[in-house]
């Protein structure tokens, strides 16, 4: 079934490709034209309840499998990813409008998941502790908890899903994915490069879908864990349906990150952070800095230097022009949200110094880099969240007083400072209120061995995505205590 181009985006249920046919479809984008590529159907419960019988159905063997048998296909996996990456990468490119560039990183931070997870032995080891009490020994286990979900954004259309499905079918559980419905092409060729990896038929399942498919997802008896990253406001609505339904939950939401630039900041690679941080996919990252503190004196020079990057970014069509920096946000409805999102900054008062809706006439749904100054932190830009190419500056006269505004906000994703100085780096790593800290770092999202580590309304759930808490979430443990005492031998007559 997976081809080069579909007109109904296939399904995966059971081991087969399945193209279903719904009145209620989505169209999937190129944003860099403004063409529809495809159409996503929106599927129902009909749907659902096939895959959860097929994913019920595989767990069976595929969790008394044992984890060094599970790892081989995780390691097949890593090289059929390694072989497609271009494909991979055109794909995300296409439908989401990141850069090649851009795209070949998604699928790395992804990969980096599957490489973790083709450890599964050593991360899933017990305890155990000999003589407990007289003659009993201790051991804990873990074991997989069963059919697992994961809801995805369309923003990283290969790292997010890749964060949830490889190490949860690492640990023995068995899997249905709900990407995007904006971005549905590249989930279909992962789960299409994983089949061909030589994964049982039903352990991993591909629905497509919005509200409909969620909230069943969140409600089925079957399913015992749900993995979700989106908006915040959407986030607490899956967790809240979710753990009241009694299972187990992970949901990353929404976040406003800061850039904070100390006046004895390295000066060429602060630039170069500032600009991939808040640029970078076009803005639409839950990492991107979109508060650019300059502390003290350093403000002034720092908006004429940004100002300066932006007039020479390359802003385009990233397959058209490889020199392209920039590509389009993901469709009409965000780029006209963003426009009137710079009409409300400009109107309660801030400067706005680069203007990106000059581009919005062009073919396509470009909103160019735009920078305002004067922001201050009792504006609704200091805390709402924009995920668009929107960068607002910010003059606070100390770290200090940096640090007092930043701990108002109410997300709390990412933070970073830039500075040459100990004393600075370490008392921002101490006081700030989030969960992702950088020092000298633009986008200090964590790699696979750690977890992607959200705070406040930037996450809602008690073990992270991604490194051993990815692990204890995809595992339950079972804690076995055993008597064998002498009196035992001796009725045995040994
Ligand atoms: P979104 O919340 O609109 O959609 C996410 C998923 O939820 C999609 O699969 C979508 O189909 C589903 N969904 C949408 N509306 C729903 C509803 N009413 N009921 C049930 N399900 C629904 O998010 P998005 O626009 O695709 O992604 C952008 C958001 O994701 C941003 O807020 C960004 O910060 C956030 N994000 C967070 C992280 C993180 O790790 N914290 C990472 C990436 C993106």
């Amino acid at each position: 079934m997976p081809s080069e181009s579909y007109e109904i985006v296939p399904s995966f249920i059971n081991g087969e490709w399945l193209s279903i046919k719904k009145d209620r479809c989505t169209n999937v984008y190129n944003p860099a034209k403004g063409e529809i590529i495809s159409k996503t159907p929106m599927c129902g419960n009909k749907e659902l309840n096939k895959a959860v019988e097929a994913a019920e159905k595989a767990f069976v063997s595929w969790s008394s499998l044992p984890s060094n048998n599970r790892a081989q296909i995780l390691f097949n996996y890593r090289s059929l990813i390694k072989e497609n990456l271009e494909e991979i990468a055109k794909i995300i490119s296409t439908e989401n409008g990141k850069t090649l560039a851009e795209a070949k990183g998604d699928i790395q931070r992804g990969f980096e998941v599957v490489e973790f997870a083709c450890g599964i032995s050593q991360l899933s080891k017990g305890e155990s502790l000999a003589e407990v009490a007289p003659n009993i020994d201790a051991t804990t286990i873990r074991e997989p908890l069963g059919i697992c979900a994961g809801i995805s954004p369309f923003n990283f259309p290969a790292m997010v899903p890749m964060w949830m499905f490889p190490l949860a079918i690492a640990c023995g559980n068995t899997f249905i994915l709900k990407p995007s419905e904006k971005v549905p092409l590249t989930a279909v060729k992962l789960v299409e490069l994983f089949e061909k990896a030589g994964l049982p038929k039903g352990v991993l399942n591909l629905i497509h879908g919005g509200k409909e498919i969620v909230d069943g997802l969140c409600t089925h008896p079957k399913i015992s864990a749900v993995s979700f990253v989106g908006s915040s406001i959407v986030g607490h609505h899956v967790y809240s349906l979710a753990s009241r339904n009694g299972k187990r939950v992970q949901a990353g939401g929404a976040a406003k990150n800061a850039l904070l630039v100390m006046r004895d900041a390295e000066p060429d690679s602060t630039l170069r952070a500032i600009m991939s941080s808040s640029f970078g996919c076009a803005g639409q990252r839950c990492m991107a800095g979109s508060l650019l503190v300059g502390v003290g004196d350093v403000k002034e020079s720092l908006k004429e230097k940004v100002s300066g990057a932006i007039d020479k970014l390359v802003v385009g069509d990233p397959i058209k022009n490889e020199k392209t920096e920039m590509g389009p946000v993901i469709d009409g409805n965000s780029q006209e949200r963003i426009s009137k999102i710079i009409e409300k900054i400009e109107k309660n008062g801030a400067s706005l110094i680069n203007d990106g809706r000059k581009l919005i006439d062009n073919e396509g749904y470009f909103i160019g880099p735009t920078l305002f100054d004067n922001v201050n932190s009792d504006m609704t830009v200091f805390s709402e969240e924009i995920f668009g190419p929107v960068l607002s500056i910010l003059n606070p006269k100390n770290l200090t007083e940096a640090i007092q505004w930043l701990n108002k906000l109410n997300y709390g994703n990412g933070a970073t400072i830039f500075t040459t100085s100990g004393a600075s780096a370490k008392e921002f790593r101490a006081s700030i209120k989030c969960g992702m800290v950088g020092i000298n770092v633009g986008v200090p999202a964590p790699m696979a061995m750690f977890p992607f580590s959200g705070w406040n309304e930037s996450f809602y759930g008690d073990l992270h995505m991604q490194g051993s808490e990815g692990v204890m979430f995809y595992t339950r443990q079972k804690v076995i205590l055993s008597r064998w005492d002498h009196s035992y031998k001796d009725k045995q007559g040994w």
